[in-house]
C-alpha cells in the first residue's frame, strides 16, 4: 500500500505506455511543451469535465471530474465522465445516490482508435480506482473518441489488468530512483509533443546508428 504523498499521476500511464522518456520528462523533469494534439485534447477534457454540465438520463447519473485514487498501485486522478447505472441486482449500494449503481468510467480522447494499448491501460487503472474505492467490479468501460464522435467498449480483460498493474508498479520504479530513460528512437517520437525537447540531445547521434535504430524498432 502506499502513502498518499507516493501517488503518482494516473493518466501518466497513458505517456509511461507511449514512452518511457516521454513520462520521465513530464512527471519527474516537470517538463511540458504543447502543441495542436494536447491542446485540442485539453480542451476537449475541459468540456468533459464542465461540471456545470450535470446530466441524469433516466436510470443513469452522470459524475464528471470525479476525483478517484487506489492505494494499492498508487495512484490519484480524475475520471472524465463515470456514468452510474441503477441496477438493484448486481450494483453496489452508493449512500449518495440512495440506490444500487454499477459504475462505468468513459475517458475522452481527441482523435481517433490508436494501435497502441495506452488508451485502454489508462481507462483500465481508473476501473481499479473504482472498484477499490466503491468494493465493486467493473467488467468494462468506454473510450470516447472525438474522431468518428463515438464510443468503443472496453473489456476489463485479465490481461489488461495485468498489463496496467506491471506498468503501474515500473512508474513507481522509475519515480523512486528519479530516472529519465534515454532516448531511443521510434516511429512515436513523431507524434510526441515533446520532441522539440527530447530529441535536439540525440542529433549527436551519427546517421548509421539512427538508421540501425530505426529498422531495429520496425522489426
Ligand atoms: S521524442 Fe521519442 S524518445 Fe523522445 S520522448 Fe518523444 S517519443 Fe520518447
Amino acid at each position: 500500500m502506499y502513502s498518499e504523498d507516493e501517488y503518482l499521476q494516473l493518466s501518466g500511464i497513458q505517456h509511461f505506455a507511449f514512452c518511457r522518456r516521454q513520462w520521465a520528462l513530464i512527471h519527474i523533469e516537470q517538463q511540458w511543451e504543447e502543441n495542436f494534439r494536447t491542446a485540442d485534447g485539453r480542451l476537449m477534457h475541459e468540456r468533459a469535465h464542465d461540471s456545470s454540465l450535470k446530466e441524469h438520463r433516466g436510470n443513469i447519473i452522470i459524475a464528471r471530474g470525479m476525483r478517484v485514487s487506489s492505494a494499492e498501485y498508487g495512484i490519484s486522478g480524475e475520471c472524465d465522465v463515470v456514468e452510474f447505472h441503477r441496477d438493484e441486482q448486481n450494483g453496489v449500494f452508493i449512500r449518495t445516490l440512495g440506490g444500487k449503481y454499477l459504475p462505468v468510467p468513459i475517458e475522452y480522447k481527441r482523435g481517433s482508435e490508436k494501435e497502441t494499448d495506452c488508451d485502454k491501460l489508462q481507462l483500465c487503472a481508473q476501473v481499479m480506482c473504482l472498484e477499490e474505492m466503491l468494493c465493486c467490479e467493473i467488467n468494462s468501460g468506454y473510450i470516447y473518441y472525438g474522431e468518428p464522435k463515438k464510443r468503443s467498449a472496453v473489456e476489463m480483460t485479465g490481461e489488461l489488468r495485468k498489463s496496467t498493474a506491471a506498468l503501474l508498479r515500473e512508474m513507481h520504479e522509475l519515480y523512486d530512483r528519479r530516472y529519465t530513460p534515454k532516448v531511443r528512437r521510434t516511429k512515436s517520437c513523431n507524434a510526441c509533443s515533446l520532441s522539440n525537447i527530447c530529441l535536439p540531445s540525440s542529433e549527436k547521434l551519427s546517421a548509421a546508428h539512427y538508421i540501425n535504430e530505426m529498422l531495429e524498432n520496425d522489426l
